[in-house]
């Protein structure tokens, strides 16, 4: 075992409120239910954890780490060799203030959602159904139906594990695009303040409803991380399509396979890796490249063996 490892278990455990566990596998804390074991698992309870985690990270430059909300947008591979960071219940909690909501970044979305609509606060309903944590869906800056999470957010608190300093980011200071912002893979974000809309309580839970089913509609159930590519030209060229028209779905790698019912989902039909899923993107893309001429780019988040923040 090296050293930074035996280091963790002997200079940090103790001092973490969180689990620290040795080996954990990653396939169960993510959608996909791929990924073998990380070296080291945290999960930070408070801005104080976060903060010796920095400390630990100061001394142990080389050491890869990546942040994990809710996996359901990142593709882990067979061993991750560093060190991996998950909000805990601490860092999960919804709390109101008049018009406004506090969620810690492990917060699941659909939670969020759903806690805000039965305090009669609405706005957030196109994003009922993407699975994961809140504070993913910002770094992400999560969308459906042509919005997205950004319209809603009014400030991130973030912890900088590069420098160790909570800093606070109004919706103006960050960069949204299209599933992407600029918050650097450093800055663990652990608290998200949203300002809503006050609706009646029975129309916030039928929009849910009415989101839900549409995207029930069209969307895979077996595991995956959602669209794999990100749309070349939207909205008239999509990545789906341009799958479709070359015939992969249905096209199986091992137990990754093109989703017979939207081409730009590989879902893993049951014990898939990231290689399988790998193989399957790389033809995909020579093929779409080939037939049309578009790069295509992944959306999804493919973590290597010693990657740091993706
Ligand atoms: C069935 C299905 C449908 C989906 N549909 C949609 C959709 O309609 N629209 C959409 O936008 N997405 C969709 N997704 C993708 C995914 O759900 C979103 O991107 C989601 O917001 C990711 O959140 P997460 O917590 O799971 O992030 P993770 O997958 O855990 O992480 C994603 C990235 O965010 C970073 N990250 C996570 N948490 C934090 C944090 N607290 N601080 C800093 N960085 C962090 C990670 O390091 C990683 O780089 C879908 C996925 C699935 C499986």
């Amino acid at each position: 075992m090296e050293d930074w490892r035996r280091d963790i278990g002997k200079s940090l455990k103790p001092l973490i409120d969180g689990n620290v566990i040795m080996g954990e596998e990653i396939a169960p804390h993510t959608t996909y239910r791929i990924g073998g074991p990380a070296d080291v698992f945290i999960e930070s309870e408070s801005v104080e954890d976060l903060q010796r985690i920095s400390l630990f990270l100061t001394g142990h430059k080389d050491v890869p780490y990546q942040i994990l909300g809710g996996g359901s947008n990142v593709l882990y591979p067979e061993h991750y060799r560093g060190l991996v960071i998950h909000p805990g219940n601490g860092l999960s909690e919804i709390k109101r203030e008049g018009n406004k909501i506090l969620a810690g970044a492990g917060a699941e979305l659909m939670e969020v959602i759903k806690r805000a609509a039965d305090w009669g606060l609405g706005g957030l309903d196109f994003l009922a159904g993407i699975p994961g944590s809140i504070g993913g869906a910002v770094k992400g800056n999560a969308g459906a139906f042509g919005r997205w999470i950004s319209e809603c957010v009014d400030k991130v608190r973030i912890f900088n594990l590069s420098e160790g300093k909570v800093k606070e980011l109004e919706r103006n200071e960050i960069e949204w695009s299209y599933r992407k912002t600029n918050i650097p893979p450093t800055f663990f974000i652990y608290e998200i303040v949203l300002e809503l809309k006050t609706y009646p309580v029975m129309e916030c839970m039928d929009q849910i409803s009415r989101t839900l089913a549409q995207r029930m509609a069209k969307q895979p159930k077996e595991p995956s991380a959602g669209c794999v590519f990100v749309n070349p030209k939207p909205p008239e060229v999509t990545a789906g399509r341009l799958i479709d028209e070359l015939g992969f779905k249905g096209r199986r790698i091992g137990d990754a396979m093109c989703s017979p019912r939207h081409a730009n989902f590989i879902v893993n039909v049951g014990k898939a890796t990231q290689s399988d899923v790998l193989a399957l993107i790389r033809e995909i893309k020579e093929a779409v490249k080939e037939r049309f001429g578009y790069d295509l780019k992944e959306e999804i988040k493919i973590v290597k063996e010693t990657n740091g923040g993706t």
